[in-house]
């Protein structure tokens, strides 16, 4: 779907499918973009407070963890569009 980091293509390079089947159809991807993106950042908060916390404090833990985060965001992403796209393969277009 992707040809460089953060540029979709506009089709499929191989079949030829129009991956933004209207305009606006990607931003269904931002309810997966937040699950994901609440899921991961619940994680690495869970291992930062059980595991930082008591040595560095729970401020500097909470920061560690969003440190974690933040990199990840670009790829969360990405990812949100994959699985946006592929919860709606077969739906009409
Ligand atoms: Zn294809």
């Amino acid at each position: 779907m992707y040809r460089s980091v953060l540029r979709m293509n506009d089709t499929c390079p191989v079949c030829g499918h129009t991956f933004e089947r209207e305009q606006g159809f990607f931003q269904g991807a931002m309810y997966v973009s937040y699950v994901l993106a609440s899921a991961t950042f619940a994680v690495f908060a869970l291992l930062a407070q059980f595991w930082l916390a008591p040595r560095i404090g729970q401020a500097a833990g909470f920061a560690v963890a969003l440190a974690v985060h933040l990199p990840l965001v670009p790829q969360l992403w990405r990812y949100s569009r994959v699985v946006w796209a592929h919860l709606n393969v077969g739906t009409i277009q």
